[in-house]
């Protein structure tokens, strides 16, 4: 095989030679591994699901899917009870996101006024966002999440001074309930923060189904809130990659406009429609996941770890006495994965996702294993 010739650097754009790419959790093939740590939903698509995508395995493979996923976005609409023109279905919600940053931020180069061209968010949250802020040249504004992960005081006199909300950023976008803290923020909080706020508003309600409320009716009130949702998480559909927003229909057309024109695949299309046709089977699980996640939460809490009250199907926990990191290494020896993030202020913590009840009980007969054999400090 010839050797490819050195590449003159100039042909890369500096900006993108400047990227670091956005890190996602390991899949690693390791028999028996218990993987906690990339926010899966334990429990399998509904057979109805696994049927739909199989029967659609056939001759149609050479045809291109629906542009628009049309058949989905009318369910889709119908579900929140809006217009399906209030509806834009993506490639997963990474998808989507990546959109609205590039239809409603302005690259930072030749734009006269900051605030056009800033993606705000949370601090921490989901680590995709100023990955995204960079890839468009944007400019990124980290808002410090209170104590215990709250959010910041909003108020409508917030001005742009550093570290606070800035009312006018182009694009705002708020993971609830957050991410990686798991915390929820309550739809009087969020009425507040939209209304506070002047540029575009994403809501990414990843994990809402494990949530108390959710805030689709901020989007169907406001004309520049979006609330974004996923297939991935609650309804065990990661491998397919269906994620989707809601909100006025002038936004909704300007992220279908830069779209690709085949942005959804056919099989995804097909098992979220199926998806849609069995909610009690999902509603059953989100219970499941939901009573494991407070037996594993008081679990942790008498064994010593400090864990955030969550509302999604994570836990972030801080473990007693050694470093966090020497847990996830402990725990990865003993087959189990779990999310540790290098990130100043939360590296003294793990995120754990929800697994089903085997899980957990290994889980936590690994964590009392170590506990016991290890030096505490
Ligand atoms: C997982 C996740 C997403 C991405 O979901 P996909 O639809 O799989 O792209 C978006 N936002 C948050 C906060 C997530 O955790």
């Amino acid at each position: 095989m010839p050797r490819p010739q050195p590449l003159p650097r100039s042909l890369v754009r500096p900006l993108v030679q400047g990227l670091h790419a956005y890190v996602p959790g390991e899949q690693p093939r390791i028999r028996g591994l218990i993987k906690l740590n990339t926010n899966e939903n334990p429990y399998p698509p509904s057979p109805r699901v696994l049927r739909a995508t199989r029967a659609a395995v056939d001759g149609r493979f050479r045809l291109y899917p629906n542009p628009t996923s049309q058949a989905l976005r009318e369910r889709l609409a119908a579900l929140h009870g809006c217009d399906p023109s209030q509806v834009l279905v993506g490639n997963g919600s990474d998808e989507v996101l990546a959109l609205a940053v590039r239809a409603f931020v302005e690259p930072e180069a030749g734009c006269s006024k900051a605030s056009r061209a800033t993606v705000q968010y949370l601090d921490p949250s989901y680590s995709l966002y100023p990955v995204l802020a960079a890839i468009h040249g944007a400019r990124t504004h980290a808002v410090p999440l209170g104590p215990d992960f709250a959010l910041p005081a909003i108020t409508a006199s917030t001005r742009t001074k550093r570290g606070g909300w800035m009312k006018d950023a182009a694009l705002s976008l708020v993971t609830t309930p957050n991410a990686p803290s798991g915390r929820g923020f309550t739809n009087a909080e969020l009425d507040h923060l939209c209304r506070n706020t002047r540029g575009v508003v994403v809501l990414d309600e990843a994990y809402v189904d494990f949530a108390r409320e959710h805030a689709m009716d901020l989007a169907l009130k406001y004309p520049h809130v979006l609330v974004f949702r996923t297939f991935s998480k609650a309804y065990s559909l990661c491998f397919q990659r269906v994620g989707y927003c809601v909100g006025h229909p002038e936004l909704i057309e300007a992220l279908d406009r830069i779209r690709d024109s085949y942005n959804v695949n056919g099989l995804g299309q097909v098992a979220a429609l199926a998806t849609l046709d069995d909610l009690p089977y999902y509603r059953r699980n989100f219970k499941r996941v939901v009573t494991s996640r407070e037996r594993l939460t008081r679990s942790l809490t008498d064994l010593g770890f400090s864990v955030v009250p969550s509302q999604t199907n994570f836990i972030f926990v801080r473990p007693p006495g050694p470093p966090a990191e020497s847990w996830l290494k402990s725990l990865r020896e003993n087959r189990i994965l779990v999310r540790w993030f290098r990130t100043p202020g939360i590296s003294d913590r793990l995120r754990i996702t929800i697994g089903s009840d085997k899980e957990v009980d290994r889980l936590l007969q690994v964590v009392r294993k170590l506990l016991r054999t290890r030096p505490q400090r």
